[in-house]
C-alpha cells in the first residue's frame, strides 16, 4: 500500500491564497506530510481527494463517539431541517435535550446549552464567579479549557502559566491561578477564600491523558468546598465519552458544574453546562447573562438527543467495546514499539489513547514535556501512510463505529509504520 498526497499538497497551496494558513484550526496545519484534504467519512473510515482511505481515530477532534454520519442522527437532523432551521425562541427539543442531560450526567439537576466547549467553559466561569461573589480561578498546568482569553493559560507544551497566544489581554488570565494537577498539598497552597472555581479536565487527556491519582478528585471537591469555590469538570473531551456518565460516573464525585461539547453533538456544534441547581440559579434568575443566536438551536439539539438516547441504549456493549478496542491499540503500540526497538509508553482511558516517543514514562503533564513530540508526530505521519490518521499529537479517540477488523487492519499499521521508522 502507497499513498500519495499530491492532490492534498495542491490543495494546500491553493487554501493558503485565501484561507489564513491555509487551515481554520491553527493546530492542522501541524498534520505532516502536509493536512490531508478529505472528501467523505462514513462510520471509522475516511477518505482524502488523492482517492485514500483510513481507518480514522481523530473523530473531528473527538466529538465523532458514533462514528462517521450514524444513522440515527442523520434521522433527526434530516426530520429537523425539514422542520424549522431556528426559531430564536423556544422549541419542544431544548426541554428534551436538557432532560435527556439531567437524566444522564450525574452532577446536572439544571443545564444550559451553547455551541462550544469554549463558550461554555466561559459561562461555566462567570456562573461560578456570580455564585461565589469571588472572582479567582484555580486551574492547572497542562489542562485545557478552549481558546478565549479568560482560561487559555498553563497549556500544552508550556511549562509554566503565561498568556498562550499572541493578542491575548494578559490581564485576562490576572485573576487565574495555575497549579500543578494530582497533587492536593499544590493545591491547598494556592487555596483560599478569594477562590470562585477549580476548573480541571478529569482526567487531562490534553496534558498527555493522566489519570486522576486515587482519591484526587474527591480529595480536589472536599479542599475547594472548604474554602468555599466551586468545582467544575470541563468533560468537554470526557463527556458521554469515558461513560454514559462522563468521568463523573467513571470515578464517582460529582463536581458543582459541568462542563459537556464534542461528543455532545455526535458531530454538531453544541456544548453545555450543567450542575447544582442552586448554582445554575445564577442563570435562571436572570442574574447572570448567558445568551447566543444559536444557543439550543433545533437542528443540534436534534443531534445531540438522537446521540444521547443512542448512547443511553447501546452503553452497555458501547462503553466496554471502547475500552477493548483502546486496549487493544495499546497494546499492538507497545508490542510493536518493543520489537522495532523505539521507546514507547502508551496512556490509556476508555475509548481514548495516547501515544509518546519517549525515554520516560508519562505518568504526568510534567513528564510528558519531556517526551520526544517530533518523534511521535512522525509515526503518528508514517501511519498516516499505512492508512490510519490519529491526531499528530499521539492521540487515538475510539468509537461506536470501529470493529475488531478495524483494530486488526490498525495494529497491523502500526507494526508497518512502527518498523519504518526504525530504518
Ligand atoms: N475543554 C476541553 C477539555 C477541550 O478539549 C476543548 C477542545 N479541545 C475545549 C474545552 C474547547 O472546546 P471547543 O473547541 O469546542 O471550543
Amino acid at each position: 500500500m502507497s499513498y500519495s498526497f499530491d492532490r492534498s499538497i495542491a490543495q494546500f497551496d491553493r487554501s493558503k491564497a485565501s484561507l489564513a494558513g491555509g487551515v481554520s484550526t491553527a493546530f492542522r496545519a501541524a498534520q505532516r506530510p502536509v493536512p490531508i484534504c478529505f472528501s467523505r467519512g462514513k462510520g471509522s473510515h475516511l477518505w482524502d481527494i488523492d482517492g485514500n482511505e483510513y481507518v480514522d481515530y481523530v473523530l473531528g477532534f473527538g466529538p465523532l463517539l458514533l462514528g462517521h454520519s450514524p444513522e440515527p442522527v442523520l434521522a433527526a437532523v434530516e426530520e429537523q431541517l425539514r422542520t424549522a432551521l431556528g426559531f430564536g425562541a423556544s422549541h419542544l427539543l431544548e426541554a428534551e435535550l436538557a432532560e435527556a442531560i439531567c437524566r444522564t450526567v450525574p452532577s446536572a439537576e439544571l443545564c444550559i446549552i451553547s455551541n462550544t466547549g469554549s463558550e461554555a467553559v466561559h459561562a461555566a466561569v462567570r456562573i461560578a464567579r456570580a455564585a461565589t461573589g469571588r472572582m479567582r480561578v484555580v486551574k492547572f498546568l497542562g489542562h485545557y479549557h478552549g481558546w478565549l482569553d479568560t482560561v487559555h493559560t498553563g497549556v500544552a507544551p508550556q511549562a509554566v502559566a503565561a498568556p498562550a497566544t499572541g493578542g491575548q489581554d494578559p490581564r485576562a488570565v490576572e485573576s487565574v491561578t495555575v497549579t500543578a494537577w494530582n497533587d492536593l498539598d499544590a493545591l491547598d497552597a494556592v487555596l483560599g477564600d478569594d477562590v470562585a472555581a477549580v476548573i480541571m479536565e478529569p482526567v487531562n487527556v490534553n496534558g498527555g491523558n493522566i489519570s486522576p491519582a486515587p482519591g484526587y478528585l474527591a480529595g480536589v471537591v472536599e479542599a475547594a468546598h472548604r474554602c468555599g469555590a466551586l468545582v467544575i469538570f470541563d468533560e468537554v473531551i470526557t463527556g458521554y465519552r469515558l461513560a454514559l456518565g462522563g468521568a463523573q460516573e467513571l470515578y464517582g464525585v460529582t463536581p458543582d458544574l459541568t462542563v459537556l461539547g464534542k461528543a455532545l453533538g455526535a458531530g454538531f456544534p453544541i456544548s453545555a453546562v450543567c450542575g447544582r441547581a442552586d448554582v445554575l440559579e445564577e442563570v435562571a434568575t436572570g442574574r447572570v447573562a448567558h445568551v447566543g443566536t444559536f444557543n439550543a438551536g433545533p437542528v443540534c439539539a436534534a443531534a445531540a438527543l438522537a446521540a444521547i438516547n443512542d448512547l443511553e441504549a447501546g452503553q452497555t456493549e458501547i462503553y466496554p467495546n471502547l475500552d477493548r478496542h483502546a486496549r487493544m491499540i495499546a497494546s499492538r503500540v507497545r508490542s510493536a514499539a518493543n520489537t522495532a526497538g523505539i521507546p514507547m509508553f502508551v496512556n490509556q482511558v476508555g475509548g481514548v489513547v495516547s501515544v509518546f516517543v519517549s525515554d520516560t514514562p508519562p505518568s504526568s503533564y510534567e513528564a510528558t514535556l519531556k517526551s520526544d513530540r517530533a518523534g511521535t508526530a512522525s509515526f503518528i505521519a508514517a501511519l498516516l501512510g499505512q492508512g490510519v490518521h490519529a491526531i499528530s499529537l499521539g492521540r487515538f479517540y475510539l468509537s461506536a463505529a470501529h470493529d475488531d477488523g478495524d483494530i486488526a487492519r490498525t495494529g497491523d499499521a502500526i507494526e508497518r509504520a512502527l518498523q519504518g521508522l526504525q530504518r
